[in-house]
């Protein structure tokens, strides 16, 4: 008999693409249905990420679910033990120590479910996430669409001329882009001696 998911084992699923995928939703909507399965679950975000909530994950569509704020992933390991279905979110904000946690996870028999994006705002691979693709059982990628020509975007266009990796932020400093429209030093070339303010109101 075909299983679509492993029998009397754990397995870890991830959830990724760009900005504006739809991401979170599906982690939302995978959760749920463990939850009315009446299997035991739990969500962590990291506490980094305070942009809608400090108790519940919230998409940018605004679906809400309880979670758990947590430092680092070793509290994830700790605070999971009572669990069938582990959820992490924003997983890039949880660094390589992540896939160690989650292959524990996984080997106790726990299903894993993270979302994360997959590339940072070069273009470049995020890790975790690359990582965490490689052991995966189950890889779901999403598309958003390219906010400048429609097409389907899989990058991550920051609106400000910030070059720090981590930059929180939504609508208001990041942009879906698809491969021809990204461009990934656009507000750093464009910026006058005098500071990018300006430019940022220019484009708004
Ligand atoms: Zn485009």
């Amino acid at each position: 008999m075909l299983q679509h998911t492993p029998v009397n084992s754990g397995w870890i699923e991830v959830i990724t693409g760009s900005m504006f995928s739809g991401k979170t939703e599906e982690l939302i909507r995978r959760m749920r249905r463990a939850e009315i399965a009446k299997q035991k679950i739990v969500l962590f975000k990291p506490s980094i990420d305070e942009r809608y909530s400090t108790d519940f994950v919230v998409s940018h569509d605004k679906r809400v679910i309880e979670a758990v704020s947590v430092e680092d992933s070793k509290q994830i390991e700790i605070l999971s033990k009572a669990y069938d279905v582990v959820g992490i979110d924003e997983a890039q904000f949880f660094g390589l120590e992540l896939v160690e946690v989650c292959e524990r996870l996984a080997n106790q028999g726990k299903r894993v479910i993270v979302s994360g994006l997959d590339q940072d705002f070069q273009g470049k691979p995020f890790e975790p996430i690359p990582q965490l693709l490689a052991i995966a059982e189950f890889i779901t990628k999403n598309l958003a669409i390219c906010m400048v020509c429609g097409n389907p975007a899989n990058r991550n266009q920051r609106m400000t001329a910030d070059q720090s990796r981590v930059v929180i932020g939504g609508k208001e400093s990041y942009e879906a882009r698809c491969r021809t429209c990204f461009q990934p030093n656009e507000f750093v070339e464009k910026k006058p001696k005098d500071g990018y303010e300006q430019v940022i109101s220019a484009n708004a």
